[in-house]
């Protein structure tokens, strides 16, 4: 061998160069497309917590799944449980062969996302025209939301404690809502704002109707229309808005973008594109190995709390319960499992190069993103998985030919995020990060890449079925 070829094989050997999807594994891009079909159902289906964890319930009752029941009959490995956490977020898991002592298999993802939430006082009347007052859940650019059109999804408890559903804006021929902003005619004084401040907090009031009742002896009259409207609906009166949570998100639909259709634009990616496919992983999955659990949460974007998010116990409360089924010492098995902390990342974006590393960023198309560390100045607030938990979950990637690339969440010093894993960590249970690059991440409309979609699709199924 001359020397010029040596060089050559010793590269091929020692330097690694991240394939593109489509050239490594080309029979997949019709597959990814076809997958992504249901994906986009999922997300039209889905666009707020509450409607995610309904969806997925359905999805789990068709697939044979039933209520955990904390008395009754000892399950058998095969046997298939869910519980549904306060409309709000789901638990559910297959049972393995092996004793829980074994530990799970548990894949994590949230299923709520940014968006404009009513406040418990909304509706008021100025210059004719009725508007709710917002207060923005999560992380927003302010400045996306306004000029665009939104609709309105949520409950709302009437006095006597009687459920109104409520979802205006998706249907065909639905009306919608809007938040106005300036004409570029009269925005200089406005345009002298940081683009943080574009639109603020309190300018961000949805425009909800514009005609009087028609009695002009009356004030506020069209507010009182909007209210004898919501009325004739739902049976509601304005103090009801104080027992409701409605939520405003963009109304419009999940699309194919660019013109070879590679792309899915669509409100809700970060983070319901870890939860759908960690979710058809583990609905099909017949006889795992492990148990396998998956978590869609609440709350992710306003720091995991409460209730129905992953800082508080709800986890444990559920596979406290499934090991209580087993007799299975539950501290062992936390011990013994495996996590899969399934959350977005932020993708390369040309237009935008400077705020990533561009040898540590994902990019589109380049596969699932395994995570070692989110956080910010200095890694705080991540989990930081271990060598050997990288180790082990890139080796069942590997084995199963999932082509995967490594991420971070933008360069050191310019900000940074966090997911639920470190939740999960401090539980002892093991956590890798893992997810999909997006890019406009927190925007009303976000992007993935199909074959990423459809790629960690396949990863969960690798990681769920790992003997
Ligand atoms: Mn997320
Ligand atoms: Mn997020």
């Amino acid at each position: 061998m001359d020397e010029k070829n040596k060089g050559k094989e010793l590269q091929k050997a020692l330097c690694f160069t991240q394939p593109h999807i489509a050239d490594a594994q080309p029979e997949l891009t019709q597959q990814a497309a076809r997958f992504c079909e249901d994906y986009k159902a999922f997300l039209d289906a889905s666009k707020t917590e509450r409607e995610a964890a309904n969806e997925a319930e359905r999805r789990l009752l068709h697939a044979g799944y039933r209520p955990l029941q904390r008395a009754g009959a000892a399950l058998q490995p095969g046997d298939k449980v869910y519980y549904n956490n306060r409309g709000k977020a789901i638990l559910c898991a297959t049972l393995g062969k092996r004793p829980l002592d074994a530990g799970v298999r548990l894949t994590a993802a949230h299923i709520d996302s940014p968006r404009l939430d009513l406040k418990p006082n909304p509706l008021y009347e100025d210059h004719e025209i009725a508007l709710f007052k917002t207060h923005y859940y999560g992380g927003i650019r302010k400045y996306q939301w306004g000029a665009t059109p939104l609709s309105l999804h949520g409950v709302i408890y009437r006095k006597d404690g009687s459920k109104a559903e409520v979802c205006i804006g998706e249907g065909a021929g639905d009306p919608v809502f809007c938040v106005t902003d300036l004409l570029p005619h009269l925005s200089a004084e406005q345009n002298k704002r940081t683009l943080a401040d574009g639109l603020r907090g309190e300018e961000l009031n949805l425009v909800v109707g514009s005609l009087p009742y028609p009695d002009e002896t009356l004030k506020d009259r069209v507010k009182l229309r909007i209210l004898e409207l919501l009325h004739e609906k739902y049976g509601i009166t304005e103090r009801d808005f104080t027992r409701a949570e409605l939520e405003a998100v963009p109304a419009f639909k999940a699309a194919d973008v660019g013109l070879d259709r590679s792309m899915i634009g669509a409100y809700g990616h970060d983070d319901r594109v870890c939860a759908y496919t960690a979710l058809c992983a583990e609905i099909e999955e017949r006889e795992p190995e492990y148990t396998t659990v998956c978590i869609l949460a609440d709350k992710e974007e306003i720091g995991s709390v409460g209730v129905a998010g992953l800082a508080g116990d709800c986890a444990l409360h559920f596979l406290g319960c499934l090991a209580d089924k087993q007799s299975a010492d539950l501290r062992q098995m936390l011990q013994n499992s495996k996590c899969l902390s399934a959350d977005v990342n932020v993708a390369f974006d040309p237009t935008f190069p400077d705020v990533s590393d561009q040898r540590n960023t994902c990019c589109l198309n380049r596969g699932i993103v395994v995570t070692k560390y989110t956080g910010a100045r200095g890694k705080n607030g991540t989990n930081d998985a271990s060598a050997e938990m990288m180790s082990l979950i890139t080796g069942i990637f590997d084995a199963a030919g999932i082509v995967w690339q490594t991420g971070e969440l933008g360069k050191v010093d310019l900000g940074g995020g966090g997911t639920v894993a470190q939740f999960l960590a401090n539980r002892g249970i093991d956590v890798v990060d893992v997810g999909v690059p997006v890019l406009s991440m927190h925007s009303p409309f976000e992007l993935v890449s199909k074959l990423d979609v459809y790629m960690m699709y396949r990863a969960f199924t690798a990681f769920v079925s790992a003997k």
